[in-house]
């Protein structure tokens, strides 16, 4: 489930933010690194809405780094990109 708009969706449409204990907070393209998770769809919009409330610092329960919320937006453009090919 996309923790910005709540909806369900496939895990392949989703990216997956995870807090690992030897490599804090960070993007998990793969979708195998351990740790608590949390999943956003591959949407600008779901995007801009938790880096608005910074919800990541709230669900983490730590300050998240800026460079998070650039990691998501650079693989959500790569997606698209990867798509209209
Ligand atoms: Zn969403």
């Amino acid at each position: 489930m996309c923790v910005a708009c709540r909806e369900r969706q496939p895990k392949k449409q989703l990216i997956r933010i995870v807090n690992n204990k030897d490599r804090g907070i960070l993007v998990d393209l793969t979708g195998k690194v351990s740790g608590k998770g949390a999943y956003i769809c591959k949407e600008e919009a779901c995007l801009e809405k938790i880096q608005k409330t910074n919800f990541l610092s709230a669900f983490f329960e730590q300050s998240v780094d800026e460079k998070i919320y650039h990691d998501l937006g650079e693989a959500i453009k790569f997606e698209r990109n990867a798509k209209s090919i």
